[in-house]
C-alpha cells in the first residue's frame, strides 16, 4: 500500500491538482488521457480491486456515481460520458488502487479489442 501511486497522490506525497475533492474521494486528470476529457475518480481508502470491498465499503461506489452525475457541468460532461472500471489482468488494470475512469468530450465507439 505504501508504494501505491494513487495513495501517494491522495496523501499529497505526489503533487496533483484535483478537479474535485470530498471526504470519500478525489477526482484528477489522467496523466495519459485517451479522450479529450479523461478523469480518474480515486477513493481515498485503498482497495486494490473490487473484490477487496465488503458490502459496506462498496456503498462508496454508489456515492461516487451520484457525485459524478452531479458534476456534469463542472467537468464538462453535459454531452455524455463513460465510466470504466478496469478489473484485473484481462481488463488491463495497471494501478492496483480501485479507480473509476470518467471519459468524455467526444463520440465514443464501444468495442473490445
Ligand atoms: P488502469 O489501467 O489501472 O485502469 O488505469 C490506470 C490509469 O492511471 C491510466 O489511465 C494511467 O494513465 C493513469 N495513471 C497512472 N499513473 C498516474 C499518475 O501518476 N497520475 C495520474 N494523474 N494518472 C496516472
Ligand atoms: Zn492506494
Amino acid at each position: 500500500m505504501n508504494d501505491c501511486i494513487f495513495c501517494k497522490i491522495i496523501g499529497g506525497e505526489i503533487p496533483a491538482k484535483p478537479v474535485y475533492e470530498c471526504e470519500d474521494f478525489i477526482i484528477i486528470n489522467d496523466v495519459n488521457p485517451i479522450a479529450p476529457k479523461h478523469y480518474l475518480l480515486l477513493p481515498r481508502n485503498h482497495y486494490a480491486t473490487l473484490a477487496e470491498m465488503n458490502g459496506t465499503d462498496a456503498e462508496i461506489l454508489g456515492r461516487a456515481l451520484k457525485t459524478v452525475s452531479g458534476l456534469q457541468k463542472e467537468l464538462g460532461l453535459e454531452n455524455g460520458y463513460r465510466l470504466v472500471i478496469n478489473q484485473g489482468a484481462d481488463a488491463g488494470q495497471s494501478v492496483l488502487h480501485l479507480h473509476i475512469h470518467i471519459l468524455a468530450g467526444t463520440e465514443m465507439s464501444f468495442t473490445v479489442d
